[in-house]
Formats: structure tokens, C-alpha cells, sequence
């Protein structure tokens, strides 16, 4: 099964499913497809955004992949968070001071923007960008 974020000509954004997107494109053109709120039937695909599942639940090995991965997450930061230095918003200014031998050689972690990004890869300095953790939303 294909979902599909659905938006009809008055702006209501729906989740519809479908076998496959001809089923879609099919359904579409005969106008079986209606908005839930409106009933319009002038639907188009809303972005680009859509996820295969097979059942609305997640299966077993799902939640368990995902508490296998949010404990290695965990594992992560937490070695991060012992081991690198946090310098925030200076991460650039520190990283740079660093490449260059003006400040003490060490892990530091921080936050960047991406003009920052671009800037320390044009000097050469690796970095690594990981997303900030996240609550497991499987507490529901
Ligand atoms: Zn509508």
C-alpha cells in the first residue's frame, strides 16, 4: 500500500491510500477520490511526501528495531556529551582556532548554520553533523 498527502481545491490535506499510484492516478480521474471535510473531488498529490507500510500497527520487529536504534542513540550522546567539549555556538570559531593550532587540540561539539558548514569545509576542518536527539515517540 502507497500513501499519499492528499489536498483538495479548498486547501484540506488528507492521507489517502491506494494499492499503487495508477490506482491513484485511475481512482483520481474517475473522481472517487473526495476530500473528507469538503467533499471536493478536485484532488492533487500535496508535496512529495508518502510511506509504505503493511499494517497501520507497527509490527513487533519494528518497535523492537526502534528501541534497538534509540539505545544506540542514547549510547551516542552519551558518549558525546562525556568526551567533547560543548562550546555552542562558538563550534566554528573554536573548530577553525583548533585546525589552524591556536587552540588546544580536543573533541568539541556545537552547533552550526549551514553558512558555518560551508565555510569550515572550505578550510579543510571535518566535521560531522548529527541530529539532536529526539524523544522515542513510542511511549503511546
Ligand atoms: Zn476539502
Amino acid at each position: 500500500m502507497i500513501a499519499f498527502d492528499l489536498k483538495c481545491a479548498n486547501g484540506h490535506c488528507f492521507e489517502g491510500w491506494f494499492e499503487d499510484s495508477d490506482a491513484y492516478e485511475e481512482q483520481k480521474k474517475k473522481g472517487l477520490i473526495a476530500c473528507p471535510v469538503c467533499n471536493d473531488t478536485a484532488i492533487s498529490k500535496a508535496l512529495s511526501t508518502f510511506a509504505i507500510k503493511k499494517s497501520a500497527r507497527p509490527s513487533k520487529e519494528v518497535v523492537e528495531h526502534q528501541a534497538a536504534l534509540t539505545e544506540v542513540r542514547n549510547k551516542l550522546f552519551d558518549f558525546i556529551n562525556k568526551n567533547f567539549d560543548d562550546v555552542g555556538s562558538d563550534f566554528t570559531k573554536e573548530a577553525l582556532k583548533i585546525h589552524y593550532g591556536v587552540g588546544e587540540k580536543r573533541n568539541i561539539r556545537g552547533i552550526t548554520t549551514s553558512g558555518e558548514d560551508e565555510l569550515l569545509k572550505e578550510e579543510g576542518v571535518d566535521i560531522i553533523k548529527i541530529p539532536t536527539p529526539l524523544k522515542p515517540d513510542l511511549d503511546s
